[in-house]
C-alpha cells in the first residue's frame, strides 16, 4: 500500500512506531505532546532551554541540563545521536553546537572538537622523513618570511646534493607539514615547531621565534678545554712540587708537608748562571 493510500490514523501510528521518534527520549509524548516523551515530567525542549527572550540562571540551566542528561542515558539512541552531533560539518563547526545531544552538553562536545583538533595524529615518521620536508621544517626553524623559508630550504637542499625549491613548493610543503602534525591549517608558525620538536623532529635545531630576538632555544654552552698543567722548571737547586718558589734566598725553611727544602743562594745563582759576552773583552781592554 501507497503512502498516499494510507489513512492518516495509519500514518501517525507508523510514525509512533519508527524508531527515530520511538526511542527519541527528547521527543513530544504521544499523549502530551507538550511534555517529554522519556520524562514526561520536563517539557519537550529542555533539552535546548529557553530562548533568548526568557533568561535563564546558571543554576537553572545546570539542573536543566542534568535531567535532560539523564534522559539521553535511558534513550536508546543515545550513540548514534552523539556521534551526529558531535559531527563536524565542511565548515569547522559541530552540526549541533547548542544544548544537550546525546547525552553530552554543548560545552562538553565544543571542548571535546578542541581537544581532537590539538590531538597530534600519529603520523608515521618516515612521512617527515623526505628531504624536502626536513629542508622546509629546519628552514621555519630559523626564519617565517615564506620567500627566505624557500631560499634557506634551497640552500639546504643543494648542500644535500638535492635541487633548489621555489616559494610555491615551500608553501605546499609547510602546509602538508602542519596536515602530518595534525594541527589546523591556519596554525602557526611557532605552533608547528613546537609539535615538531615534541615529535623530535628539530634535534639540536634552534629555534627562533617570530620577532626573531631571543632564540626560544639557547645554544649548547660552550664546555673549555681541559688546561693542561704546566711544569715550572727552574735551574736553580731543588724546589719542592708543593710549594711556590720564594724569592728569600739563602734560607732554610720548613715546607706545609713537613719536609724540609733547601734554597739556593744568591752566590750559588751568580755561579751557576751563564755568562753572556755582551762585549768582547779585548775591545773593553782597549776602551780602558
Ligand atoms: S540521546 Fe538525548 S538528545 Fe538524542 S534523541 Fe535521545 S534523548 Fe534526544
Amino acid at each position: 500500500m501507497k503512502a498516499s493510500e494510507k489513512s492518516s490514523e495509519q500514518l501517525r501510528r507508523e510514525w509512533l512506531e519508527h524508531p527515530h521518534f520511538k526511542y527519541r527520549g527528547c521527543a513530544p509524548d504521544a499523549d502530551d505532546p507538550l511534555r517529554m516523551a522519556g520524562n514526561p515530567e520536563l517539557p519537550v525542549g529542555a533539552h535546548h532551554g529557553p530562548d533568548a527572550f526568557a533568561p535563564e540562571g546558571q543554576k537553572e540551566r545546570r539542573a536543566r541540563e542534568a535531567a535532560a542528561v539523564e534522559v539521553c542515558v535511558s534513550c536508546p539512541v543515545m550513540v548514534a545521536c552523539d556521534a551526529y552531533a558531535s559531527s563536524v560539518g565542511a565548515d569547522g563547526r559541530l552540526a549541533e553546537p547548542d544544548g544537550v545531544w546525546g547525552g553530552r552538553r554543548a560545552l562538553e562536545r565544543h571542548r571535546a572538537l578542541v581537544k581532537a583538533r590539538h590531538a597530534v595524529v600519529a603520523a608515521p615518521g618516515r612521512l617527515f622523513e623526505t628531504p624536502q620536508k626536513r629542508a622546509v621544517l629546519r628552514a621555519l626553524a630559523v626564519c617565517w618570511d615564506p620567500f627566505e623559508v624557500a631560499a634557506t630550504a634551497s640552500g639546504l637542499l643543494v648542500s644535500w646534493g638535492e635541487g633548489p625549491m621555489d616559494v610555491r613548493t615551500a608553501n605546499w610543503q609547510r602546509s602538508s607539514l602542519v596536515r602530518l602534525l595534525g594541527l589546523p591549517k591556519g596554525a602557526s608558525r611557532m605552533r608547528a615547531l613546537a609539535a615538531a620538536r615534541e615529535r623530535g623532529l628539530l634535534e639540536g635545531v634552534v629555534l627562533v621565534p617570530d620577532d626573531g630576538s631571543v632564540p626560544a632555544v639557547p645554544p649548547p654552552t660552550r664546555v673549555a678545554a681541559p688546561v693542561e698543567p704546566t711544569q715550572l722548571s727552574l735551574p736553580l737547586g731543588q724546589v719542592d712540587r708543593h710549594e711556590p718558589p720564594t724569592r728569600r734566598a739563602g734560607r732554610v725553611r720548613r715546607a706545609r708537608t713537613g719536609r724540609v727544602v733547601s734554597m739556593p743562594t744568591l752566590d750559588d745563582a751568580f755561579e751557576l748562571a751563564p755568562v753572556i759576552p755582551l762585549f768582547p773583552s779585548r775591545r773593553l781592554e782597549a776602551a780602558v
